[in-house]
């Protein structure tokens, strides 16, 4: 697994809260958001509109 320096596309994220990306991808994804807190408030502003949470 190498670490991204690379912000996620918005495409993934929920991909990732859902657990749909790849383990890798995940992985990567999550270290880098550990780093990041451009991405951690992009995340935390798609978790407050919930648009895809409301079925989980
Ligand atoms: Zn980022």
């Amino acid at each position: 697994m190498k670490p991204s320096n690379v912000c996620l596309p918005q495409s993934e994220i929920p991909l990732l809260l859902s657990e749909d990306l790849p383990a890798d991808e995940a992985a990567a994804a999550e270290s880098h958001i550990a780093e990041c807190e451009s991405c951690r408030s992009v995340i935390e502003s798609m978790i407050a509109d919930s648009l895809w949470w409301d079925d989980a």
